[in-house]
């Protein structure tokens, strides 16, 4: 293994690129001119940037990590018998739980909803600003920056990394290795441990996987998760967006001329190159080429080229840019969110273009947002505490009784979701002079024990004289489930089959 010499210092490898500005030795790593099918994967040693961007990823960090790991512990009051967990998605009881709300299987429509309501807003949110999404808040963002920071702690920052990895294997270097895996592990188990806490009762599954009790089912998830996050977060890193996320090449059918990207305003920059002692700014452009924007960019790309499906729009360039203006005193925004639009018309010597925000594609993904969160929001208020479902018998449509009458048969399901047991009366309307019994139940109403899904078998008759009513093959009539306490009723359509049936060819 080739080594540095030890008493290798940062500022041996580090020239000026102008008065006080170091030109840092990086270049970039992923280029769109040499993007090759199979490539073998060159380390990137991203620099802490420091600024307003940098802060918002810190703060994005905080806020949706907070979110993760503590949610499962939130507790929420459902009453006796219920789970009191905040956000469960409980397999014993078949149901999500999210606060006040209870999603049964019956109504995973409103999870489609949701997926839904979040891919129109990562339409309209990309149409806007581009991978903002990528950049800020996508969990492979959030935990890979977490992973790089735990590395910087132990490794220290990008030169020191460097260095550190073309050193012998000493004690020293040993222990810093280890401690970032062993921290990367730690991250990672928590993180698988949050999320099966989102599949049972956070507090007794934690206990239970302290003690060695919990299912082995909780132990495998853990594993799995543990693993996945140590190697996403820690090792793969920007592998994964550039080679394992689709998104990257989707979102280019969202971006347009006016979608604000982080963009290098090659009209100021060019042409770029060190400042030396004394010179001017006339005939040279602000960019003095100290490749500070590609030392903090964690995709290894250079911003300057273009445009790169590679960029994730998470701006630490613009933060270190934008610090090296602060320095040789020029305006900060050589590197800034602009629009396509706006570049070209000033390349074009045109006067100001005004940022387009809303345009007919943001209008549209907004309409169709509004439209759904409404859809939903009405069915949601809408909701029904009861549901009933009839099933008519499959194997055997319709019995002839020996006194001419005739018989079928129906499977009647009552769902109640409220926390009570609910008494329900059952009726049939629509068919004329019709006996309708519940098997196994004499007279009064049916109980349907609280959470829980009642079904019973009826048989409905048509007595001999009122067949003659019946419309072969099929009769349409009604089964009505009354509420007996709120005296509301649900209406459930039906076919009755007689015998006329048999005569068809
Ligand atoms: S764009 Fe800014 S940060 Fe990047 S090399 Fe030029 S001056 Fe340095
Ligand atoms: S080029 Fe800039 S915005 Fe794009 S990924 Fe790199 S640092 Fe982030």
């Amino acid at each position: 293994m080739t080594s540095m010499p030890k008493d290798l210092k940062p500022a041996d490898f580090i020239n000026e690129a102008a008065p006080g500005v170091e030109k840092l030795d990086v270049a970039a790593i992923n280029r769109k001119d040499r993007r090759e099918l199979y490539a073998v994967r060159q380390k990137i040693y991203p620099r802490l940037a420091h600024g307003t961007f940098r802060n918002v990823k810190w703060l994005v960090m905080a806020i949706t990590l907070t979110i993760y790991y503590v949610l499962p512990w939130l507790r929420w009051d459902r009453g006796p018998n219920l789970p009191d967990q905040a956000v469960l998605l409980d397999f014993a009881h078949g149901r999500l739980f999210l606060f006040f709300i209870e999603i049964w299987p019956q109504e995973l429509y409103y999870i489609t909803g949701l997926l839904v309501i979040s891919a129109l807003g990562l339409f309209l949110v990309t149409a806007l600003a581009g991978r903002v999404w990528c950049g800020y808040a996508c969990p492979q963002t959030v935990w890979t920056d977490l992973m790089i920071a735990v590395e910087r702690f132990w490794q220290g920052d990008r030169n020191a990394r460097i260095r550190l990895d073309k050193e012998p294997w000493t004690a020293s270097k040993i222990f810093k290795k280890v401690m970032t895996h062993l921290s990367w592990l730690v991250i990672g188990l928590a993180t698988g441990g949050a999320l099966v806490f989102y599949f049972r009762d956070a507090p007794t599954l934690a206990k239970e996987l302290v003690t060695g009790t919990a299912p082995a089912i909780a132990y495998l998830f853990l594993g799995i998760f543990t693993f996945t996050t140590y190697l996403l977060g820690g090792i793969a890193r920007e592998q994964v967006c550039i080679y394992m996320c689709p998104w990257p090449r989707i979102q280019s059918a969202m971006v347009d001329r006016h979608t604000l990207l982080v963009s290098y305003r090659a009209d100021r920059g060019e042409p770029r190159g060190p400042l030396r002692k004394g010179q001017g700014w006339e005939g040279r452009g602000d960019c003095i080429d100290c490749k500070a924007c590609v030392a903090v960019c964690p995709m290894g790309i250079d911003i300057r080229d273009g445009l790169q499906l590679e960029c994730i729009q998470c701006a630490l360039c613009i933060d270190a840019c934008n610090e090296v203006m602060d320095k040789i005193g020029r305006p900060r925004g050589l590197i800034a969110y602009d629009t396509v639009a706006k570049q070209e018309a000033k390349a074009a010597g045109g006067g100001h273009e005004p940022v387009k925000l809303v345009r007919p594609r943001t209008i549209l993904y907004a309409v169709l947002i509004v439209l759904v969160v409404g859809v939903m929001g009405f069915g949601l208020l809408n909701r029904t505490t009861l549901e009933v479902n009839v099933l008519h018998d499959r194997g055997v449509l319709f019995v002839p009784l020996s006194d001419g009458g005739v018989r079928n048969g129906y499977t009647v399901k009552v769902l109640n979701k409220r926390h009570e047991p609910v008494d329900v009366n059952l009726r049939v309307e629509g068919l004329p002079g019709a006996e309708m019994r519940v098997v196994g139940h004499d007279a009064g109403p049916i109980s349907v024990p609280a959470d829980n899904l009642r079904e019973v078998r009826v048989l409905v008759t048509v007595p001999p004289e009122h067949v003659k009513s019946l419309t072969p093959p099929s009769t349409n009539f009604e089964f009505i489930v009354k509420d007996v306490a709120s005296d509301t009723e649900m209406r459930r359509d039906a076919i009755f089959q007689s015998a006329a049936a048999r005569s068809k060819p």
